[in-house]
């Protein structure tokens, strides 16, 4: 059979680029297509423009505790304006350079939508059919609304980086990332927020001493976090809108940001001209290689809704080149995978949380919260948070948990080791650096005791 090309990659996100590229650059035939903006999810609205939020929302703080240290600080205000033009300016070089690694490595770019006509074809809008060897599908998730009256009135979190002014005041909606880490973003921005989650306490599935502490600092910086309350109905008066809440209370808002989730975007692939089987969410249901039901097709990152992080995307695509291209069968590792809450404080994460660990074996947990010595210079609440979860048969550290700024920066760090099987004796072999907040990692001596 005579193929156009070795491989094409439909999607040009973290995993498609990175899968495409490294592939060409080995001498095969890539073609990729990709009809929105180069880059996908993370760089243009994702990751990227929300930890550049991040930064811009943190400044407020600095400049308050700066006056405390003894900083002459007169602010006038943050110009939305002037942060968004540079912003796009940004996302623009970001994406001209994912441009350049794909034409640099020699891959064949279609600026089209594509779906799959059958194993081995491409069908693009533009009508042209592409027969390629194998096919990676890589084309990422998208944010989904509840359905409810009125839905259509609020933003998603793609929406957030193309607001002409900042709202007044903000209602958001979902107690996941993308929910905690906006409302901290637009609180710092000087938005007045609430946040709603239906459940009982915000960021589930994170270890809980550690979310209940992010809640609890996100109260005491002025955020209004709301559990056990979702929306009924929206719908808009004057130049608001009026929120009906499940417990009976109507209030108006400025905005409202739904980050109630993200669904994988499968529905005009052409998934049904090759039979290949989707989940309950519609993900790609894939084997330990990323490889489909249909041999010569694969799919990588959040279309597959796996473990959803841009870095986890991008080892996806490595294991497949490994397997597909470099004669290296590769299974995925999805085993102790890292990851970061941009809330402030940060939450720093990898493997399994107390209440986790204890239904699997006899643990023992290693705790230190403590004020740093930043906050208590100036008299400030504010707690961070060193956790440690280990076996006690094994004396292997399962667990990490950081609450803290730069707990991202850390624990990135403290994984390294974790991923290695460090025991807590190693751990506590390490010389502390002192004097920091991570130097509790290394100095926790006794178990707690929770009896
Ligand atoms: P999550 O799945 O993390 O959170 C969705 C939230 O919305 C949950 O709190 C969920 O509640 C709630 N929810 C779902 N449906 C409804 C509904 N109908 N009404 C009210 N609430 C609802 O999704 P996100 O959108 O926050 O993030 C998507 C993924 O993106 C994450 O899983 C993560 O992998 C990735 N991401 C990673 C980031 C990082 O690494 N820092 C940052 C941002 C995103 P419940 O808990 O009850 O289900």
């Amino acid at each position: 059979m005579k193929f156009d090309c070795d491989l094409f990659v439909i999607g040009g996100g973290s995993g498609g680029v990175r899968a495409a590229r490294v592939v060409a650059a080995q001498g095969y035939k890539v073609s990729l297509a990709e009809g929105d903006r180069m880059g996908g999810t993370c760089v243009i609205r994702g990751c990227v423009p929300k930890k550049l939020m991040v930064y811009a929302s943190k400044y407020q703080e600095s400049f308050d505790e700066g006056r405390e240290y003894g900083w002459d600080v007169n602010v006038t205000g943050f110009s939305w304006e002037h942060f968004r033009k540079k912003l796009d300016a940004e996302l623009a070089r970001l994406e001209k350079v994912y441009r350049k690694l794909l034409e640099t490595s020699g891959v064949s770019v279609f600026n089209d939508w594509a779906q799959i006509k059958d194993p081995h074809t491409v069908l693009l809008g533009s009508g042209e059919e592409i027969r390629a060897k194998t096919i990676l599908i890589a084309v990422g998730g998208q944010a989904v609304k509840p359905d409810i009256t009125g839905s259509n009135f609020g933003m998603i979190s793609d929406d957030v980086f193309g607001l002409n002014e900042l709202p007044k005041s903000l209602l958001i909606v979902g107690g996941g990332y993308i929910a905690s880490e906006f409302s901290c973003i637009f609180n710092g921005l000087g938005v007045d927020v609430t946040q709603i989650y239906r459940g009982q306490n915000i960021l589930r599935g994170f270890d809980d001493e550690a979310s209940q502490l992010i809640s609890e600092t996100m109260v005491a910086k002025g955020i209004k976090v709301r559990c056990n309350e979702n929306i009924l109905k929206l719908s808009r008066e004057t130049d608001q809108l009026k929120i009906d809440f499940q417990l009976g209370s109507t209030e108006l808002f400025d905005d409202v940001l739904f980050a109630t989730g993200r669904k994988p975007n499968t529905q005009s692939l052409g998934l049904h001209n090759v039979g290949i089987k989707t989940g309950t969410s519609g993900e790609i249901l894939v084997d330990k290689y990323s490889q489909t039901d249909q041999p010569s097709i694969f799919a990588i990152g959040d279309v597959t809704n796996r473990i959803n992080l841009t870095p986890v995307a991008i080892n996806e695509a490595m294991a497949f080149a490994q397997t597909m291209f470099f004669g290296n069968p590769t299974p995925v590792d999805h085993h102790l995978v890292p990851s970061a809450v941009f809330t402030q404080p940060e939450l720093g994460s990898i493997g399994l949380s107390e209440k986790d660990a204890e239904k699997i074996e006899p643990i023992l947990v290693y705790e230190s919260k403590f004020r740093s010595m930043q906050k208590s210079f100036i008299s400030k609440s504010e707690e961070v948070l060193m956790k440690l979860i280990v076996s006690k048969e094994t004396n292997v550290v399962i667990g990490c948990h950081i609450v803290a700024p730069d707990a991202a920066e850390m624990i990135q760090l403290a994984s390294i080791a974790i991923k290695m099987g460090a025991t807590k004796d190693q751990f506590d072999q390490v010389c502390a650096v002192h004097p920091t907040m991570a130097e509790e990692l290394v100095t926790m001596r006794n178990p707690i005791n929770r009896g």
